[in-house]
């Protein structure tokens, strides 16, 4: 495994964001966590919302006098299609795993293992791909956490039977949303933590409108006409073919608009390129569509220019992407899906649709109404502020830390598993 190089990062430049209180509440409640030792385990360090927490909350950890680090798993290409189909599947893919793979998936695991050279307070593995770990190095830690992004309610029978194993004796289990919890889960607590964005990062800083203008202009997007937008990698569940479908309907009603699909390649998601490929098919001959790949860090003149931001998914586990977007006051049209449903709701930040055809009714809408638009822009970047930014995953992150390791602190996040009122985003 290789540990991450991590920028130091202050609790203090949070507080004119976040108010008194919660930063307050967090130094209260690292007083008991002093030197407590914690490991995060993910799968990439580059692409994709987990990388992007991790950058920013393991720096925090160790503002607070927490003895964090951050760990990628080695992996190889086989091993990563083995592991995005297994993603797949727990999502609900029909999907099946012939012996040699499941073979790949604990031989990988095994290794990633025997290479944790020290011992830990607490361990925190994130997403299927690093879970079977645990089995492989118990001993390393005195308590084990599975922090899951994905939905995993409604997951492929077998995959789950054969998942639901290797998870099994995790002490407890992290979800973003109550719903995703999978059914007859084996754990000893489940928490119900919904992710954050960092408010301080340069994709989420304020930017000069004019660099903005010029950063996007320079990609080929004609600044004077309006576009919309999709900022994410190039993943079937994410529906880019489904955009593109709306964008056609949309440039009935709007012959100026453009589209733009701004997406990235995560190192651990094999059918990134595929999928690329695809939308490319799609967009081939529909005129102003912008397809970027490769900006990584650069989607804040997008998401602030937008008029209005797509997040068109089928499953979503969070969606960073659609706070980030919020964040900058730009209202966003999404799946009716996962934790979509927690950042946008009636009148709160934009709309969240079940087909092309309302996707498209809801833009058409949003682009003839000015004043709606901003007011639902306005409204999402305040519900971001006071649910989503980093220092409330901190605070609930130590509660649970404290919790596993018999150290309560501050009021409860956790239900026992199938109690699925617990959420704690307040
Ligand atoms: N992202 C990026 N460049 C891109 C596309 C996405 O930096 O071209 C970032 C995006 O800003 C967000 C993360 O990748 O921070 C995606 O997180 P999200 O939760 O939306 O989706 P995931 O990829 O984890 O499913």
């Amino acid at each position: 495994m290789k540990q991450i190089d991590l920028e130091p990062r202050s609790l203090e430049d949070y507080r004119p964001l976040v108010g008194d209180r919660l930063v307050e509440e967090l130094y209260a409640q690292s007083a008991q966590l002093q030197g407590v030792r914690v490991a995060h385990i993910n799968a990439t360090a580059a692409g994709g919302g987990v990388a992007e927490i991790l950058r920013s909350i393991v720096p925090l950890y160790q503002t607070l006098g927490i003895d964090a680090s951050w760990w990628v798993m080695d992996g190889s290409e086989p091993f990563f299609q083995v592991t995005k189909q297994m993603h797949n599947a727990l999502q609900g893919a029909e999907r099946e795993f012939s012996p040699e793979q499941w073979a790949l998936y604990q031989s990988h695991n095994e290794a990633a293992a025997a290479s944790i050279a020290d011992d830990y307070d607490v361990i925190v593995v994130h997403d299927p791909q690093p879970a079977a770990i645990m089995r492989y190095a118990r001993l390393r830690a005195r308590r084990w956490v599975w922090r899951c992004h994905i939905d995993t309610s409604r997951p492929h029978g077998r995959t789950w039977s054969a998942f639901r194993e290797t998870v099994a004796g995790y002490d407890a289990a992290i979800f973003s949303v109550a719903d995703f919890v999978a059914p007859g889960l084996d754990v000893s607590q489940v928490a119900i933590i919904p992710p954050a964005i960092d408010p301080l990062t340069p994709k989420n800083l304020p930017m000069d409108v004019d660099e903005a203008r010029a950063f996007v202009a320079s990609h080929g997007v004609d600044v004077e006409r309006p576009f919309i937008s999709q900022i994410s990698r190039f993943d079937p569940w994410k529906d880019p073919l489904g955009v593109i479908a709306c964008f056609k309907r949309l440039k009935q009603r709007h012959p100026d608009l453009q589209l733009v699909l701004l997406g990235n390649f995560a190192d651990d998601d094999p059918e990134g390129q595929v999928i690329f490929e695809q939308v490319r098919a799609a967009a081939d001959g529909v005129p102003d569509i912008s397809i970027i790949t490769g900006l990584s860090d650069m989607v804040n003149p997008f998401q602030m220019l937008s008029r209005v931001v797509l997040q068109k998914s089928i499953r979503e586990g969070f969606g960073l992407t659609v706070t980030e977007a919020l964040w900058k006051g730009t209202p966003v049209v999404a799946g009716n899906v996962g934790g979509l449903r927690l950042q946008i709701a009636e009148g709160i930040g934009g709309f969240l649709v079940d087909s092309v055809d309302e996707c498209a009714a809801r833009v058409d809408y949003l682009l003839s109404h000015d004043e709606e638009r901003q007011a639902l822009g306005a409204s999402g970047r305040e519900h971001v502020r006071t649910h989503f930014l980093m220092p409330r995953l901190l605070r609930d992150e130590l509660k649970l830390i404290g919790e596993v390791l018999g150290l309560p602190i501050g009021f409860p996040v956790s239900a026992r598993p199938g109690d699925t009122s617990a959420l704690a985003a307040g």
